[in-house]
Parts: C-alpha cells; sequence; structure tokens
C-alpha cells in the first residue's frame, strides 16, 4: 500500500496496533543481534546483513529499494539497490533485517501465541515501522523538529532527513505519529499538506547544497558488493570440492558481479554532471 495524505491516518492507526509486537522484536534484536553497539544505527544494520551474505547491486528502478532472496537450500540473503540515495539504503536495511529475522522472533513467541499474519501489506507496514523505531526509537524528533528555528517546512524537514538519516515520508510519518500523540492539530494539517509532495533527487540535492547539509546522503553509492556470498561459495568448494552445484553458483555470481559493475560504470557515467 501506498502511503498518502489520504490513509496516513489509518497508517498512524496501524503503527499503534503492531507497535507492542515491534518492540517486542526490537529487544529481541537488540538482545541477540546486533553486536556493534557502538557504531552508528546504520552501521550496525550492515553488519548484521553482511552475516547475512549481503548482495548490493544498483537497479535503475525508483520503486525497487531492496529484497530478500531465498535460495534452494533455505538461506535468504538481502539485496540492497544501491542506486537508490543512502537515506533509502539505510532505511531498507532495517526493512530487510525485519524480513530476515521474522521467523525467528516468531518462534521464541509462540507460547504467546501472537497472530501470525501472511498477509503482504500487514508485513510490509512492520517491516517499515521495525525500521523507523530502529532509526528514530531513542532520539525525539519531534522535540529536535521543534528546535529548528526555520520557516520554510520542508527545509525543516531536510534538516530531519539529515541529522535522522531518513528518507522524507519516514520522517514525516514518524512526526505524524507523534504530532498526534501530543495532540497538536497544526503540525498534523501540516504536514498532510506536504505529504503528497514528490520532489526528485536533483531538487533535493540542490536543497542539501544550499542549506549546507550533507549532500552525499541524497546521492546513491552505486556500489556493486557481492564479496560476501562469493566468500561462502568458495568456503563450500573448499569443504566439498565434488560438488559442482557450487562451482555453478560461483559462476552464476561471477556473473551477476559482471553484470552490474558494467552497470554501475553507466549509472555513474549517466549522473555525472549534477552528482559530483
Ligand atoms: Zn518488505
Amino acid at each position: 500500500m501506498r502511503i498518502t495524505s489520504q490513509n496516513l491516518d489509518e497508517t498512524v492507526k496501524r503503527n499503534d496496533q503492531i507497535d507492542r509486537q515491534v518492540q517486542e522484536h526490537i529487544k529481541y534484536i537488540e538482545k541477540r543481534i546486533i553486536k556493534w553497539k557502538a557504531l552508528s544505527i546504520e552501521e550496525q544494520a550492515y553488519e548484521i546483513l553482511k552475516e547475512h551474505h549481503l548482495i548490493e547491486i544498483p537497479i535503475p528502478d525508483n520503486n525497487w529499494g531492496g529484497a530478500i532472496r531465498k535460495f534452494p537450500n533455505g538461506t535468504k540473503v538481502p539485496i540492497i539497490n544501491t542506486a537508490q540515495p543512502r537515506i533509502y539504503q539505510y532505511f531498507i536495511y532495517w526493512h530487510e533485517i525485519y524480513h530476515l529475522t521474522e521467523d525467528q522472533e516468531m518462534k521464541q513467541h509462540e507460547e504467546k501465541s501472537y497472530e501470525i499474519s501472511t498477509e503482504f501489506d500487514l508485513n510490509e507496514r512492520k517491516a517499515d515501522y521495525f525500521a523507523s523505531q530502529m532509526i528514530f526509537g531513542y532520539l525525539d524528533l519531534y522535540d529536535y523538529f521543534h528546535s529548528l528555528k526555520l520557516n520554510d517546512f520542508v527545509v525543516k524537514i531536510a534538516h530531519c532527513m539529515k541529522s535522522f538519516k531518513a528518507p522524507y515520508k519516514a520522517v514525516l510519518i514518524q512526526l505524524y505519529q507523534m504530532a498526534k500523540k501530543n495532540h497538536n492539530d497544526q503540525l498534523q494539517s501540516q504536514i498532510k499538506a506536504h505529504f503528497d509532495l514528490q520532489f526528485s533527487l536533483r531538487e533535493w540535492y540542490s536543497l542539501f547544497q544550499e542549506h549546507a547539509l550533507d549532500d552525499s546522503l541524497i546521492k546513491p553509492s552505486f556500489v556493486t558488493n557481492l564479496n560476501k556470498i562469493i566468500e561462502t561459495i568458495n568456503n563450500e568448494i573448499e569443504q566439498h570440492p565434488d560438488v559442482e552445484l557450487f562451482k555453478d553458483n560461483l559462476k552464476v555470481v561471477k556473473d551477476w558481479e559482471f553484470k552490474y559493475k558494467t552497470l554501475q560504470k553507466q549509472l555513474k557515467e549517466r549522473s555525472h554532471g549534477w552528482l559530483p
């Protein structure tokens, strides 16, 4: 479901409904999965993804942030689209970590008999809500927003995007949720009025530059990185030199690597001129 100003209230209501379950999941992630607590939140996510044989490839599709690919042996591998701006990638990191870990955590709570949902939309909402709670969780976006002495609403949001390293809509949804809790009607309608605005990457880029915000967050990284999966397959080959399947797998992955490194070059060239 695409979130617009029309269904923003419904989305926030759904977030409240899944809040308890998502908070439980966050506790599980913090206790069992996060190893490097001193790292920044996006680096913590990156480390988790690396342990799951992370694949990073640039795909020129604005609507495709990432996915989990399930291999025949049951291994789930996260794929991140590096043709998206970095702040989107960081959000997708946590979104995919939710999908990677949702079964593990469910098993732990079997006795609590949570309603295990297979509903696609609801699972997607949970993954998004989980991602935003990981990013905004302990930091007070609402107070931060009000501390900004700026007149322009979008510029204020851009400052929040930069400070929390979060995408536009993720900031607006979280802020809306807090405005609602604080009965701040004025802020709610302001958010709604700006929610459906569409900005191109180029527009964000010049806005970030104009206001001296870190514009690298707006740029895609165009990384092609299949090192982790190649490492894993090489280990398999070393352990079972007679199994042809592993060698075939290696060939497939190496072909991908070649294909995306070529694409990466083209995409970089295409963006040259406005993305230094
Ligand atoms: Zn998803």
